[in-house]
């Protein structure tokens, strides 16, 4: 059966458990920098889950701690509760020798200052974590790191010291530096936020190919256009991610109301073709359909609603916009995954913040859409 559905099946990722193939896993991840008199706790309890070949974003205003996200991704630093798999490996166990050796071969590291030994060439940097790490044998160093100079464009500055070139060079040299050991997985925090536009497109373009190879690309960022040309983007606010589908769905909410909303959404699934009200419940607040579709029952109270109607992955929508939700049930073919709020605390969250209201409706997916003809 047709769908006006551009697509059904997003992948759904719950936020608080990973799939068996994810490459990376991060659970429950807290870190909390003590000083002598102060405390501070800049991740509060992230679970998150990577899979390979994937080009993942994550962005957040400053100090919302995605500089420290990384830095127990990379093994930097240390949790100071959770865990974090990557591959078989659980780095959090690593012992420092063992995290420096293990990182050397399985993870390229790109940061926002480039960090390039000003004293060597960019061939001799590109050629310095292979030493570090014996991953190749030596006469054929200079020829791989010739060919990963090659890869990002340098091939023809391999001779130069980082100061005679451009910040975007110097960046795509660290780039290939990173590629040193072929890793399969690469960080890179804040990789254009000191580069123009120009060069930040072609540091970009260097990721994107490397996506291609099948590499998995974790990288922060403060710019939000480049955020939208990666797979997806992970939210921070305060040492905690919003749920991916809350910040899609809602993008007029602040970060706060983003966080509420995560807090409080239940998952919900509706058998195929079944009515989305259920009289065992409390009440539907607020609705926003993550998998399958939700359309209007044929049956469902003939003349409540002029249109029909059809909610897409993505669509949201409140008891504000349809007072009468018993129009509408599952789609036939599937079943409806929904993340919803009970009327009850919707009810008291618009109290208390009443300008909610008008922000909430301004995304509502409540208008009517035609009706394919064979679901006539
Ligand atoms: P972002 O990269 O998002 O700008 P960070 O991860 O660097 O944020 O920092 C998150 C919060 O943790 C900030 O409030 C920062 O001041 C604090 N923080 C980071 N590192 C330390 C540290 N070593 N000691 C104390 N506080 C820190
Ligand atoms: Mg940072």
């Amino acid at each position: 059966m047709n769908t006006p559905c551009a697509s059904e099946s997003v992948r759904y990722l719950p936020l608080d458990r990973c799939s068996d193939d994810a490459l990376i896993e991060m659970r429950e991840i807290v870190k909390t920098f003590k000083t002598a008199d102060t405390e501070f706790t800049a991740l509060k309890g992230v679970t998150a889950c990577f899979y390979e070949g994937e080009f993942v974003s994550i962005v957040g205003k400053s100090g919302s701690g995605k500089s420290t996200l990384v830095n127990m991704l990379t093994g930097i630093d240390h949790p100071t509760a959770g865990s974090v798999r990557v591959g078989e490996t659980l780095i959090h166990k690593l012992s420092e020798n063992d995290m420096s050796r293990w990182r050397g071969r399985n993870l390229g590291i790109v940061f926002q200052f480039f960090q390039l030994m000003p004293t060597l060439t960019l061939l001799e940097n590109v050629m310095l974590p292979m030493a570090l790490c014996g991953s190749c044998k030596p006469v054929q160093r200079e020829k791989r790191a010739l060919e990963l100079l090659d890869l990002v464009g340098l091939h023809d500055l391999a001779d130069k010291l980082p100061a005679a070139v451009s910040g975007g060079q110097q960046q795509s040299a660290a780039i290939a530096r990173a590629l040193a050991n072929d890793p399969p997985i690469i960080f890179a925090d804040e990789p254009t936020g000191n580069l123009d536009s120009r060069s930040a497109d072609e540091v970009f373009a260097i990721f994107d190919g490397l996506v291609e190879q099948r590499k998995t690309i974790l990288m922060v960022t403060h710019d939000s256009s480049l955020a939208r040309r990666t797979h997806r983007t992970l939210l921070l606010s305060d040492g905690e991610l919003i749920h991916p589908w809350v910040a899609n769905s809602f993008p007029e909410l602040n970060h706060n109301h983003m966080l509420w909303l995560t807090h409080h959404l239940q998952e919900r699934t509706i058998a195929p073709g079944t009515a989305l009200i259920d009289e065992s419940r409390p009440a539907l607040g607020l609705c926003l359909v993550v998998d399958g579709h939700l359309e209007t029952a044929p049956n469902g109270h003939p003349g409540s609603h002029n249109g029909s109607l059809w909610l897409c992955p993505g669509d949201h929508f409140s008891s504000l916009d349809l007072p009468d939700i018993s129009i509408l049930r599952a789609g036939s073919q599937r079943p409806a995954a929904l993340l919803v709020l009970e009327r009850a605390q919707l009810d008291i969250w618009l109290q208390e913040e009443p300008s909610l209201r008008e922000q909430l409706r301004t995304s509502s997916a409540i208008h009517p859409m035609p009706v394919p003809q064979e679901a006539v």
